[in-house]
């Protein structure tokens, strides 16, 4: 089945309302790119200007709460979300799985309430170095994928992002081959959780996206796109990414 690249750039805790023209600029590419789809996930202090500036690019969060409202000091829920502009969200991040302790269970809460209040959700599984050393990457992957994917997922709204933890931020990525065996694992693992609708869920590639490694890396089978954070912050370095996925 035929996908459509998905590029989305994830700013993390980058972004002061002195970067929007930087935002503009990355929508004007997008805007030129209309066999890809484009999104940006910024700081949520950042949705409601960054999307006054995105045009037709999505904006998107980094992270919502699992549930719809109540006492959870410094949370902000999918409704707020969406309400501040974002059409979007990534749930399970390994940064939050490490800082916040995050389990695929509370990803797995937080993409269905991402989807409830009419957010796409970008739901993120990886190994750390450790379990890749240990021979157990795919093991990890299937485990996160199982425990984490709502079964009514669907490919108009979910995407899933395999992000190998050793490989965000470091400038190291996996061999093309382990990256492919990755992807093709992963997506017989949504086979078997959603049936067909697994051959339309893009999955995308994350971990020290360049514009040096993309065009091979969104060459590979299985590999729907990408999910890129440092080479997002900047358009001259988040362009020839979406370029690279025409
Ligand atoms: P990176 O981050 O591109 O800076 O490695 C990717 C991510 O964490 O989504």
């Amino acid at each position: 089945m035929a996908r459509r690249k998905f590029v989305v750039g994830n700013w993390k805790m980058h972004g002061l309302h002195a970067q929007l023209p930087e935002i503009g600029a990355i929508a004007k590419a997008a805007e030129a790119a209309p066999g890809v789809d484009t999104a940006l996930c910024v700081p949520f202090t950042l949705i409601e200007r960054a999307a006054a500036v995105a045009g037709a690019m999505p904006i998107g969060a980094q992270d919502v709460h699992a549930e719809k409202q109540g006492a959870h000091t410094g949370c902000i829920s999918a409704a707020m979300a969406y309400e501040a502009g974002a059409r979007l969200t990534i749930v399970g991040h390994s940064e939050r799985r490490a800082d916040q302790h995050e389990t695929s269970h509370d990803a797995w809460a937080k993409a269905v309430a991402a989807h409830g209040a009419g957010l796409d959700v970008i739901l993120c599984v990886g190994e750390t170095e450790a379990e890749r050393d240990a021979g157990r990457a795919e093991r990890v992957v299937q485990a996160q994928i199982e425990k984490s994917v709502p079964d009514l997922a669907q490919a108009s709204w979910f995407t899933l992002a395999y992000e190998p933890r050793w490989a965000i931020g470091t400038g190291r990525t996996p061999q093309p081959e382990e990256i492919a065996s990755i992807h093709a694992i992963a997506r017989a693992k949504l086979r078997r959780m959603v049936g067909e609708e697994a051959d339309g869920i893009r999955i995308l590639y994350g971990g020290s996206v360049t514009g040096a490694n993309a065009a091979d890396i969104l060459a590979l089978d299985h590999v729907d796109g990408a999910l890129v954070g440092g080479a997002s912050l900047t358009a001259e370095k988040f362009v020839p990414i979406i370029e690279a996925a025409k």
